[in-house]
């Protein structure tokens, strides 16, 4: 575990090369998923306001401990029997990537604010939808009630300059749907992601170090 002071250095860091690219209104998430509750207290204290958890029985265990004016982004996949369980504690749904889960958010918590996961173009092995599966998509949110604010994708592990094209062509598609939101950069990746105009970083590692093993 790390203490106060090594995370406000991280956290300084992150900071720091978002204000370098004139960046400041980004977002920066802190993944709390795999860590206990005080590293929840921790980020708030450092004036942290959005956290990001991945599963949803874990998010369960912790609902009642996260302090009042942080925000849960639900970043993982989720089943869609999951959906009711966590419906009331998440502020932003990160991976959507199926049509069904569009109608299950909206029926368990109408209104809700969620973000279309965008996959690889033509690699089936990569989660989220193709190009051309985004409008019918935001259609079927329409219909389900249910506000899609942006887009978010993952990185290609290890190799930055797929990273970038990954990143640069979800960056387009947010704006011409005209979505305002783009979640994108995790630890390794979010230098590339913040120069690609990401507005949302979802980072663990950089911030909190290594996770414990589940
Ligand atoms: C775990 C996770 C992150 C954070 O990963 P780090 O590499 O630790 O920053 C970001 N996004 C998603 C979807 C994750 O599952």
């Amino acid at each position: 575990m790390i203490d106060d002071e090594r995370f406000a250095a991280n956290l300084e860091t992150v900071r720091e090369a978002v204000h370098r690219l004139g960046r400041d209104e980004v977002r920066i998430l802190a993944v709390t998923k795999g860590h206990g509750v005080e590293e929840i207290e921790r980020a708030a204290r450092h004036g942290i306001t959005d956290i990001g958890e991945s599963y949803a029985q874990e998010l369960e265990s912790k609902r009642s401990t996260i302090p009042d004016g942080v925000a849960v982004h639900f970043i993982g996949r989720i089943q869609r029997n999951k959906v009711r369980r966590v419906a009331a504690d998440v502020d932003l749904w990160h991976s959507v990537d199926r049509l069904e889960l569009l109608d299950e958010i909206g029926r368990r918590r109408p209104g809700a604010p969620v973000l279309i996961q965008v996959g690889v173009d033509g690699d089936p092995t990569k989660a989220g939808v193709a190009a051309d599966e985004i409008a019918p998509m935001l259609v079927r949110a329409e219909e389900a009630g249910v506000e899609v604010r942006g887009l978010m994708t993952m990185g290609v592990f290890d190799d930055d300059e797929a990273s970038r094209r990954q990143f640069e062509h979800t960056a387009r598609l947010a704006e011409i749907h005209e979505l305002p939101e783009v979640s994108m950069g995790m630890s390794g990746d979010y230098r590339i992601a913040l120069a690609a105009g990401s507005t949302i970083l979802r980072l663990g590692t950089v911030l909190f170090g290594p996770r414990p093993s589940r």
